[in-house]
């Protein structure tokens, strides 16, 4: 296998191209560059929030945002901590080595101080499988330290396979609302404390994200999360990986799917909206119903704990 810019050995063939590790390189750094340009995900002088969780993907993010993006914008790197021992107490440690080494500043959000129990003592409080509770916890607390940090974007490491993930779940589930305010940038910036999500990698696989954190000498954690592979999330991660060996290509003809369908649709859902958001009447987050799901889960913690 020969690289398809200089004819040296490849290591990596994918629907990117086929490169030996310097062109690997900088090819994987041209796509991000590429779909931060084409989606104008960063522009001068904004303030960028980077959800840093320690590992491969998201210090890959970092690094390619610190190295191409301090010059004219602030930076900042956030961190959500659930609260899993063994796990995330382990990639905080090495998020501040990266943080520290690139002069990037980092902050830490955790469950405890936000809920009251971290993940592991809300699984033994809230029994099944914790994903649906964990996701709702991080994406309330990934958006209030956005906005408390006065960031314009919150850059995320998604890359092809979560959003192919995130694709075919909205599909299973009948949810176009949601299917069509996926993509590079998400959500719906008009409501008063959103933050919009960034998503740089969007256009590029995990296994090359991976690769890309190893040549660079990024030493993180592979271990995923212990509670990792459960829930409906667990079982769509499978079937897309089958999917995408035996038919190779599939997740980015996901992708450009529900980018024409965001095409199409997107502007006659901004102004219709099937539901409307208010602003959760008690921490003031923009919400569907009046108390945000991030409260309601504070809230059922809080009834759950023994006093
Ligand atoms: S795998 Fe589930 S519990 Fe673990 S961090 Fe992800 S969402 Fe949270
Ligand atoms: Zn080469
Ligand atoms: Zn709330």
């Amino acid at each position: 296998m020969k690289c398809e810019a200089c004819r040296q050995n490849a290591i990596i063939s994918s629907s990117n191209g086929t490169f030996c590790v310097d062109h690997f390189k900088s090819n994987f750094e041209k796509i991000t560059l590429s779909t931060i340009k084409k989606y104008k995900l960063i522009n001068d002088g904004e303030t960028i929030a980077v959800a840093n969780s320690g590992g491969k993907d998201s210090l890959s993010l970092l690094y390619i945002i610190a190295k191409y993006f301090k010059k004219k914008n602030s930076i900042i790197s956030i961190t959500i901590d659930e609260g899993i021992k063994g796990y995330r107490d382990k990639t905080i440690e090495t998020m501040k080595t990266y943080c520290d080494a690139w002069g990037v500043t980092y902050k830490i959000y955790s469950y405890g101080d936000f809920a009251g129990a971290t993940m592991d003592a809300i699984t033994k409080l809230k029994p099944g499988i914790p994903c649906g509770t964990c996701g709702v916890l991080r994406r309330h607390m990934l958006n209030f330290s956005a906005a408390e940090n006065r960031a314009d974007k919150m850059a995320t490491a998604h890359n092809m396979d979560d959003e192919a993930e995130n694709v075919m779940m909205n599909l299973f589930q009948n949810d176009f609302e949601k299917l069509i305010r996926l993509g590079p940038i998400s959500g719906i910036s008009q409501y008063k404390g959103f933050v919009p999500r960034i998503k740089p990698f969007m256009f590029i696989s995990e296994k090359e994200t991976m690769l890309f954190s190893m040549v660079n000498g990024i030493n993180a954690l592979h271990t995923p999360c212990p509670y990792a592979g459960l829930g409906f999330r667990g079982v769509i991660s499978r079937k897309i990986k089958e999917l995408e060996s035996e038919m190779p290509g599939s997740k980015r003809y996901m992708l450009d799917l529900m980018m024409e369908l965001k095409r199409e649709y997107s502007d006659s859902y901004v102004e219709n909206p099937r539901s409307q958001l208010v602003n959760c009447a008690a921490c003031g987050a923009p919400a569907s119903e009046e108390i945000c799901e991030a409260c309601n889960v504070k809230m059922q913690i809080k009834r759950l704990k023994p006093n």
